[in-house]
């Protein structure tokens, strides 16, 4: 294992949207020493829901540095420019851009930046204590399987999230049984079963039954479509509760104590949690057109009904899946030969995090404690900080994860990392208040 000598000012961990953002700006400022690494081997965003006609749940605009500067070089607009699609982008008069486009863009701004250093994983973080404080980093490189360790004053983590999937779906074949974070990789399997079942109603669920929708009459297959919620509950995506997406009220909610906050936010769900409007008028339509003339609509759409359980069959032809209707208290049995679980995702602490545990703040339910400015609360008296974009929305709530703040929430690390005002941050960014 080689030690780096070399003292970086900051250690990125994780180079997705979030870290790309933070790589990209700081690409604009001289006095930063940084490097972000990334076990990928290339940036690759969600790219099992790279579904082709699936949109950017926020406006282009929400790229990676327009909301901070909009004559930087890496903007979505000069991406557009330099791949001479100006024309054609500005007759499309979309400001929701396909969601492969968002990916293509940020891989476009990855390859321009040499701060981000694509195979290698970040494998352990030690706080070491000399003349000087800092970090020191473990990285491994895929390609090589060497280890090497580098010396840093501060860190940022950008680990995102990873899929969950139920403990009774794992450990079955994983070509069958899948979460819909692997779909896109399993579409001709689903092109070839006899039946294939999505569990779960959030966007991406949506998403998945919107596609299969599209190939359910021509590759002949039974569709279905279950879940627990009482409906196919859609986004609140109306101007003013957009604005809950705001500097503003991740402020107002921030000095909130953390018990309002825990249960604010379990409220908040259709916030983020729901479908999308235009992908239920997708769904609505496909329906509409199918149930036209004589042939039998082969789709199913189950509500109110909560998935316990999966067993294969013996003849190996399927799935049975044990529900629960939870109005009716009755139970029932489902068959399918592929079911595709939408089942949600969770913030990606890695293991070394807690390793720090005697470094960090944690609160009474094991969540790492996190200033304002976004840098996790320690234990130690130290200049070295660790600051962090993923895992937050218990203390910076629902807009955490949305890429309309990423922007937003760098201008705050890197105006912290520099001690000085890089970016003006707004005083008031929205028209209602959230604060009295
Ligand atoms: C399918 C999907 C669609 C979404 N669409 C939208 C949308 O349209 N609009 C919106 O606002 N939000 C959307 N989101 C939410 C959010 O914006 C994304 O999840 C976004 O990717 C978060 O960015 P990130 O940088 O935190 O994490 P990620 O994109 O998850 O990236 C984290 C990276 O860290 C790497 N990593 C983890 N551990 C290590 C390690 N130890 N060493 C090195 N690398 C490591 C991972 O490989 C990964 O590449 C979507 C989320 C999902 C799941």
């Amino acid at each position: 294992m080689k030690q780096q000598d070399r003292m970086h000012d900051l250690i990125g961990v994780g180079v997705g949207p979030f870290n790309l953002s933070l790589a990209a700006l700081l690409d604009e400022i001289d006095d930063v020493d940084s490097v972000f690494f990334e076990q990928k081997e290339q940036f690759d965003w969600h790219p099992g829901m790279l579904i082709e006609g699936t949109k950017l749940q926020v406006p282009f605009l929400a790229d990676l540095v327009t909301m901070a500067d909009p004559t930087n070089k890496h903007s979505f607009l000069n991406y557009i420019s330099k791949n001479d699609r100006m024309y054609q982008f500005y007759f499309l008069q979309r400001l929701d851009i396909p969601r492969r486009e968002y990916n293509d863009y940020c891989q476009w701004v990855s390859r321009r930046l040499s701060s981000c250093k694509f195979g290698h994983e970040v494998t352990s973080i030690r706080h070491v204590k000399e003349h000087e404080d800092y970090f020191e980093v473990t990285v491994k490189d895929l390609k090589t399987n060497q280890s090497n360790v580098y010396k840093t004053k501060h860190i940022v983590m950008g680990t995102g999230s990873v899929p969950v999937m139920p403990k009774s779906f794992k450990g079955l074949p994983e070509e069958d049984v899948f979460h819909t974070a692997d779909y896109v990789p399993n579409q001709d399997r689903c092109r070839s079963a006899q039946s294939v079942t999505v569990v779960g109603s959030g966007q991406s669920a949506a998403e998945t039954f919107r596609e299969l929708l599209k190939e359910q009459r021509e590759c002949g297959f039974r569709l279905d479509w279950i879940t627990r919620s009482a409906s196919f509950e859609s986004m609140e995506e109306s101007k003013l509760s957009l604005e809950h997406f705001s500097p503003d009220y991740v402020k107002y909610f921030y000095q909130l104590p953390q018990k309002d906050k825990d249960e604010i936010f379990a409220n908040q769900g259709l916030y983020y949690k729901g479908i999308s409007n235009h992908t239920i008028e997708d769904i609505y339509n496909l329906l509409y057109e199918y149930s036209i003339g004589e042939d039998q609509l082969n789709v199913g759409m189950q509500v109110l009904s909560e998935v316990r359980g999966i067993e294969e069959k013996d003849d190996g032809s399927g799935y049975v899946l044990d529900c629960y209707h939870w109005q009716k208290k009755e139970t029932f049995k489902h068959h399918s030969e592929v079911v595709i679980t939408a089942t949600g995702y969770k913030p990606h602490v890695p293991d070394f995090v807690h390793y720090l545990s005697d470094f960090l703040e944690w609160d009474e339910k094991g969540r790492y404690k996190v200033e304002a400015d976004y840098r996790l609360k320690k234990t130690e008296e130290t200049d070295n900080e660790i600051y962090v974009h993923s895992g937050i929305s218990h203390t910076h709530g629902v807009g955490s994860t949305n890429l309309g703040l990423a922007v937003h929430r760098n201008k705050v690390i890197i105006n912290h990392l520099l001690g000085r005002e890089e970016y003006k941050l707004p005083d008031r960014s929205i028209f209602q208040s959230f604060d009295i």
